[in-house]
Parts: C-alpha cells; structure tokens; sequence
C-alpha cells in the first residue's frame, strides 16, 4: 500500500473515531451526566470543543550529522501529531518549523544546518481536534539544544595507499613495496591507538554527510592485487580485526582464474592472485574487501595511458567486463582520469572513485568520482606515518 493511501485511511478512521466519540456525548449530554468519552471530554452539560489534551512530549534527543539534525521523541499520550518548534540558541521566539501526523511520527528531519552554530528546538503535541479554534498545541516539550561541533568529528580523512609488500629481510623494489614488518607495525600503531580502519562503505556513508566518524579513523587500500598482500599483509590486518580494501584488476583475476601459485618470495613482485583468493576472502574475512581497478585499463597502448588513448564507450565497456565481480568502488590506474573516466564511472554505477596524487586527505568537497589519498612509501619514516593518520601531515600542493 502506498504512504498516501495509508495516510488517506488513517485520517479516514481519526474522523469516524472522532464522530462516533461526538454522537456518543451528544447522546449523554442530554442526560446532563459528566462523562468522559470516545476522546471527547464533557462537563455540565456542555461539550468542551477543546477535546482531549495530549501529554507533554518527552524523551526528545537530536542526531546531528554534518548537515542534518533529526529529532526524535517518545509518542505523547492523546496526540494527534506534532508541531515542530526552533531557532538559534539565545533566540526569545522559537518559530514553527514544521508539523508531523500521527500519534507515532515521532521523528523530524532537518538539513542544511550550519556547522559550529548551537540550535533549540522544542516539540509540541497536538490533539485530535482540528475543529477546535484556541487548542491546538500540547504542552512544549523541554528546549533541546544541539549543534554540529566539527572539532569531535572527522572532517578529512587519510585513505593510504600500498601497493605491494616485501618479506622481512628481502630488499624493497622500489619504494611502492614496504617491508612486511613495517606494515605489521604501522598496523600495530592504529591498532594500539584507537584508530578506526573505515570500509569503503563507512567512507562513502561518511562522505554523503551520513555518517559522523571519529577523529581518529583511517582508510587502508592496496592497488593491483599482487599476491604478497593476500600472503603477507591479509593475516595481519585479519589478526588485528581491521578493515581494508584492495583495488583488483579484472582481467588479472580472470588470467590467474582459480590457480593462485603458492607463495614463493624470490618471485618478487609481478605475481597476482585469482578468483580463488578473491572468493576466499570475501568469505573467511569480509572485512577485506575486493574493489575494481578497472578490468584492463592498466596497460599503456602505444605508450600512452589507457584513459588517454580510449573513448567514452570502450571505458564503460571495460567497466562492464568487471561486473562479474560484484564492486561497488574503483581507483583508476595510476589515479589518473578525465572527465570521460569519471563520467564512465559515475554510470557504472559506483559508489566511490579513487585517484592517487597529488596526495591529499579525502574531504566531503572533494569530487565523488576523484577522491583523494596518501600515498604510504616504504622510505617514510614511522613518524611521517603517524602525522599522516593524524591529520597533521603536510598535503602535496595540486601543481605536481
Ligand atoms: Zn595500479
């Protein structure tokens, strides 16, 4: 059934309560008996048109996000609905911001609240007599005051990037492998100081102004799928119950199949895992997600990056030979887009879309198919990694 015709029948049965309830006294006023009856209070004869009046609302609390302020109430006893009272604290007149029907309606939503700016509302029942002139309103409800304080909420957020890992002991390629005993220990740190390692659902939820985050919270993302991540850095991240995501390219999982080769480290770094990996995961662990690094848009042709060579319609097609795999956000190779990149991305439906540099802390201005990240480099210092996730790191200036 529809929300109106729902409405509709709910109104329809209010009015035939409320006329029954009319009839009724009617009928006993004759008599000259005091009665209450049917929700219309009676007394020397006379009918009160003021009607039943409701409780006092109470149990008001606000959720402040970004944005937005929802109220929420506990339902007031004879109410017919609400009325929906505000304005800036220290403001003398509350102004009527609002009406919801229904003695169960008990929610308000608002938007387009100023930031670090102290509001008040007040919720005020009503009854069931839209007939009476004076009585309209319940008693207020206690003034509840609230805000947006941006100081207890993330307001940017460090989306680091790996790429590779290195076993102990083994020399690092190049600086996009981090050794795997340092990445243990950088876990180690968020770990041991609160930090809430995000899904990429959280930072999308996040991103949207729908979800407030602590300060303290941080994204960990890896870029094309070499094995070493599944070998070296999935068993940290399970043991230590932390979130991340890494960024796959199709056509490599359709390449390896269901044959990821075991470990060997002398292999160094240009091995990948399959749909083997990638479906075990998703079951043992599913706080490590999968997500698309395009299907094949990784290899230059002629020399030229892909996303300079291709046309609108061959990107979505490569977006489409990836649906197979069920993701939800991407990160373009080499973090590299235009406008027909973002556009393709933007119908394929995802959510989220990655870059790479200059390196920046994500922000909810931030272009939704061009979000930013640190890059996490195997010659930065333990220090830089903590300035890094506490916000206090020095972004790279757009001219790169
Ligand atoms: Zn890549």
């Amino acid at each position: 059934m529809s929300d109106r015709s729902q409405e509709r029948r709910a109104r329809r049965r209010r009015r035939q309560r409320r006329n029954r309830g009319i009839k009724r006294a009617i009928g006993v006023c004759a008599a000259g008996i005091i009665l209450i009856t049917g929700g219309v209070f009676l007394y020397n004869g006379v009918i009160n048109r003021d009607g039943p009046t409701p409780d006092m609302v109470e149990g008001v609390t606000a959720d402040v996000c970004y944005h937005d302020i929802t109220l929420k109430w506990e339902p007031a006893r004879k109410a017919s609905g609400y009325y929906i009272y505000g304005g800036m604290a220290g403001d003398q007149e509350l102004t009527r911001l609002g009406q919801v029907e229904g003695a169960d309606a008990c929610s308000f939503e608002m938007d387009d609240y100023t930031r670090d700016q102290e509001y008040v509302f007040q919720v005020r029942a009503y009854g069931e007599n839209a007939m009476t002139k004076n009585r309209t309103e319940g008693d207020p409800s206690e003034e509840i005051t609230a805000g947006y304080d941006s100081s207890r909420y993330a307001q940017k957020i460090p989306v680091l990037t790996y790429h590779d890992l290195v076993p102990k002991g083994y020399d690092i390629v190049n600086g996009l492998t981090v050794p795997e005993d340092v990445f243990e220990a950088q876990m180690q740190y968020l770990k041991d100081e609160g930090y809430r390692t995000l899904s990429l659902d959280e930072l999308y939820q996040w991103y949207k102004g729908k979800l407030e985050l602590p300060v303290k919270s941080c994204a960990v993302t890896f870029d094309d799928g070499a094995y070493e991540i599944y070998y070296l850095a999935y068993p940290i991240l399970k043991r230590n119950d932390q979130y991340a995501t890494e960024f796959c390219i199709g056509h490599h999982l359709d390449e390896v199949g269901e044959n990821t080769a075991p470990y060997t480290p002398e292999d160094g770094i240009a091995r990948r895992y399959g749909t083997d990996v990638l479906e075990e995961m998703r079951t043992d662990y599913p706080k490590f997600a999968c997500e698309s690094h395009t299907y094949n848009m990784h290899k230059r042709i002629d020399g030229y990056k892909p996303v300079n060579k291709l046309t609108y319609e061959e990107m979505l097609e490569d977006f489409q030979k990836n649906e197979k795999f069920g993701f939800h956000y991407l990160a373009y190779p080499w973090g590299a887009s235009n406008k027909d990149m973002r556009k393709a991305a933007k119908v394929s439906g995802y959510k989220l879309a990655f870059g790479y540099g200059p390196f920046r802390y994500a922000r909810r201005t931030d272009n939704q198919f061009n979000i930013r990240r640190i890059k996490v480099s195997a010659y930065y210092s333990m220090d830089t990694f903590i300035k890094m996730v506490d916000g206090t790191w020095e972004e790279e200036s757009e001219k790169e």
